[in-house]
């Protein structure tokens, strides 16, 4: 079983791994956009792989967690490029690795040891999201978040304002960007706004949009004459 355990676009994250076919158990996930947000338990894994882009350092770098009898080879095709051999590749890895993109990640990794490993990594993701699920949540439908609670997502906080009003929405981000918090559209296929609050993100950056978003509804929510 494949799956992805946060999906950006609409910002669903599994709280924990799903079950397996018991006939196949192996599980396998792209943790790309939580990776290092949770402690998780590994060896419910067959293989997780993550880029480190989003959480854990600078582009050019994906760490994966392969299950040892995995790295055996045994059910590989046999015209298998090397590069997508995990046999060959944990045998032989590449003559050419990224070196600044490993320094730079295990210096982050340092980082997130010393202050207190995944528990506090995940602690801060969790005050983070909800302090703008809060805002949503409380904002009496002005923004609204479509998500499930129990599923919602701590990297990617998805919000439309006033059931997707495209004027209000660019309103929003124009003013936004003025105050120095860009990219917050939400994606293509989805529109609306979206938040990604991977663990770069500091607090003070959460609670500035906070501080934005309490003030735009202020501003902008239509309030019946009376
Ligand atoms: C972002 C992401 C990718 C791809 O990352 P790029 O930055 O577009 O290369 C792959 N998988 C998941 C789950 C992601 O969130």
């Amino acid at each position: 079983m494949y799956y992805c355990d946060n999906e950006t676009i609409h910002g669903v994250e599994y709280r924990k791994p799903p079950t397996p076919n018991p006939r196949n158990p192996l599980l396998m996930t792209d943790m790309t956009s939580n990776f290092f947000s949770k402690p998780i338990d590994v060896s419910k894994f067959g293989i997780i792989y993550a880029g480190s882009q989003k959480n854990y350092g600078i582009p050019g770098l994906t760490i994966m967690v392969v299950r040892n009898d995995l790295l055996k080879g045994d059910q590989e095709l046999g015209s298998l490029p090397s590069e997508y051999s995990y046999k060959k590749q944990a045998k032989n890895p590449t003559s050419k690795p990224p070196v600044f993109a490993i320094l730079f990640a295990l210096e982050y990794m340092k980082y997130m040891k010393s202050i207190g490993g995944m528990k506090e990594i995940e602690r801060q993701a969790i005050a983070k999201s909800q302090m703008l699920y809060d805002v949503i949540d409380n904002s009496g439908g002005f923004y609204r978040n479509l998500v499930e609670k129990s599923s919602r997502s701590r990297k990617n906080i998805h919000c439309i304002i006033q059931n997707n009003n495209k004027e209000l929405t660019e309103k929003f981000k124009k003013e936004a960007a003025k105050r120095g918090m860009i990219q917050i559209s939400g994606h293509r296929s989805v529109g609306g706004l979206r938040f990604s609050i991977y663990n770069g993100m500091p607090l003070d950056g959460v609670l500035r949009m906070k501080n934005f978003m309490l003030e735009f509804q202020q501003k902008y929510e239509m309030k019946p004459k009376l």
